[in-house]
């Protein structure tokens, strides 16, 4: 393996109970790629996701970060990876302020260094009058803009985003996506999850698409545009995912609704 592989994922399988949600991936990613880790919903993504996190445990087979196998070696490649959950168990009672410190010094940094950092990062994305306000009197787009920011104020060279744009509106998506472009021009490796498939596209330089716990596809677009011959990534999304009734489903949907 080449030595700018930051993450190695070998023959990973989970089940919950008697279900299996990840049946076998082998994945090795590069320094400064942006994947994009699609899938249909309950396809395994935030398992993969929660694994190689530390938060998920039991699976079998091998995780490797940044050279470490995460269930052996020491846990501090943790403070080398940044992380937005899908579902933020974030602090309501706390102040974006008092939130911000805290996840800075929890990963290192002092309190006057997250501080200054937060309320910079904050002013940049729109949101600073609300610095010392509570984050239950949030929105749901200013809540996701705290966790992006929670989840860099530490510089991670790694950055897992379990569906980051949700309840973002179309200028913040814009500055996001230029946002993670330039971390990976600094070099550092995002992983994206998402089921929003145009932001997939044009992000993202490699796209792997999980359908059933499995590994249904891995190239860049135009890999996959070209093995598919299919025009945009949510037609090849459907058609790898076996999924073409969505016609039928639309019409049967608005005849019930029409119903009286
Ligand atoms: P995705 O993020 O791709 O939508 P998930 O990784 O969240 O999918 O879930 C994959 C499957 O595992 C789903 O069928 C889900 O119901 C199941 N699952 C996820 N977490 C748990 C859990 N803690 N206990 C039992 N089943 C779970
Ligand atoms: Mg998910």
């Amino acid at each position: 393996m080449g030595n700018d592989v930051t993450v190695e994922i070998k023959n990973l399988s989970m089940s919950y109970g008697e279900k299996r949600v990840l049946k076998g991936i082998n994945l090795e990613i590069h320094q400064g790629e942006i994947i994009g880790y699609i899938g249909p919903n309950g396809a395994g993504k935030s398992t993969t996701i929660k694994i190689i996190l530390g938060i998920v445990h039991g699976y079998q087979g091998e995780v490797k970060i940044l050279g470490q196998d995460i269930s052996k070696d020491s846990k501090e490649y943790k403070r080398r990876i940044g992380y937005v959950p899908e579902i933020a168990d974030i602090y309501d009672s706390l102040t974006a302020r008092e939130y911000l410190t805290f996840i800075g010094e929890l990963y290192g940094l002092t309190f006057e260094k997250a501080d200054v950092k937060a309320e910079k990062l904050m002013e940049l994305l729109g949101i600073k009058d609300s610095y010392n306000s509570r984050i239950s009197s949030f929105s749901k787009g200013m809540k996701q803009k705290v966790l992006i920011i929670s989840s860099l104020l530490h510089n991670p060279d790694i950055l897992f985003l379990d569906e980051p744009l949700s309840g973002l509106d179309a200028n913040s998506v814009m500055v996001v996506k230029e946002i993670l472009f330039h971390l990976s021009k600094q070099g550092k490796t995002i992983f994206y999850s998402s089921h929003i498939m145009d932001v997939v596209e044009k992000i993202s330089n490699r796209i792997i698409l999980l359908n059933n716990g499995e590994v249904v596809a891995d190239g860049s677009f135009n890999e996959l545009k070209e093995n598919i011959k299919e025009g945009t990534l949510e037609q090849i999304f459907n058609q790898l995912t076996g999924f073409n009734q969505y016609e039928t489903i639309a019409e049967e949907f608005v005849s019930v609704v029409e119903e009286v």
